[in-house]
């Protein structure tokens, strides 16, 4: 710990250096980057930036290539995302990955099973387990999904997809939640509703911290705490979005419309 930092600010997660490789080349680059409690954090910056790639280091879904990363004072470089969601990081994907033939209660349950560690109990045992399903009619609730609980997710619209995923991350009672674009490909309208329920949902679970990739400057401005920017993999600011949004280098940066900013594959 910092030595000007108190015990009561020590971060809740935090990356030391951080760099990760693929094969010659360096998608991220010595990115220190910390969550404290009660902090709602974004991290933006173009596409290819590394934005995806510092959230799966953090969630222990790729081991990094140097430097350290830690959660609740544990070193977790790779511990892998169902241990780590265990100790309580939960996240979302960029592209949601949802069961389009469950039911919302089913996709639900699966999440809550593997919390209670009953994931090897056959699946259909799921359904008259009365301590797990009151789990899933909680969840639902805090997510504004409990009329959808019998909808198949084929049948949801994007934005409950969205909701439904974001769901299956607070099933796991997590301490920490990383969402990865957790509203991209829905309308505007749609995107402040998800927003509000999430954050609504994370004080009603007791969740300390969220952190999110967010490509919407207007969500990005009006719920976050403080904005990480990215660019080609090193950390360009970690500031106030009052601060952030006033300097138009930064979001000539972020939005990758500076000319000499050669844009990467997605
Ligand atoms: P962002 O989420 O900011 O769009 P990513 O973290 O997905 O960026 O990617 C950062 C860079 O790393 C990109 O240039 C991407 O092509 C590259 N990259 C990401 N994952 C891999 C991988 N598994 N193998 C090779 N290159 C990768
Ligand atoms: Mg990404």
């Amino acid at each position: 710990m910092q030595p000007d930092h108190a015990a009561d600010t020590a971060p809740l997660f935090e990356t030391i250096n951080v760099s990760k490789s693929f094969g010659v080349f360096r998608a991220i680059s010595n990115v220190s980057f910390r969550v404290s409690d009660g902090e709602f954090v974004s991290i933006v910056g173009p596409n290819g930036a590394g934005k995806t790639t510092l959230v799966n280091v953090v969630t222990g879904l790729l081991r990094p290539t140097a430097g350290a990363v830690r959660f609740l004072g544990r070193d977790i470089a790779g511990i892998g995302p169902v241990e780590l969601a265990r100790l309580g990081m939960s996240r979302t994907f960029q592209l949601v990955n949802i069961f389009p033939a469950l039911t919302v209660r089913e996709t639900l349950a699966v999440a809550v099973a593997s919390r209670l560690r009953r994931v090897g109990n056959p699946f259909r045992s799921l359904g008259r387990d009365d301590a797990l399903q009151a789990d899933v009619e909680r969840v639902a609730e805090v997510l504004g999904l409990r009329a959808r609980l019998e909808t198949v997710a084929l049948a949801l619209s994007q934005g409950e997809k969205k909701l439904l995923d974001i769901a299956s991350a607070f099933a796991l009672n997590p301490v920490v939640i990383l969402l990865d674009e957790p509203t991209s490909g829905v309308s505007t309208g749609d995107k402040h509703a998800i927003m509000g329920v999430l954050v609504a949902a994370a004080k009603a679970a007791g969740v300390r911290a969220i952190v999110q990739v967010e490509h919407d400057m207007d969500l990005v401005e009006r719920y976050s705490h403080r904005i990480v920017a990215l660019q080609e993999g090193t950390v360009l600011a970690d500031m106030p979005p009052d601060a952030f949004f006033k300097d138009p280098a930064m979001i000539a940066a972020v939005a990758g419309t500076r000319p000499q900013t050669q844009r990467k594959p997605h």
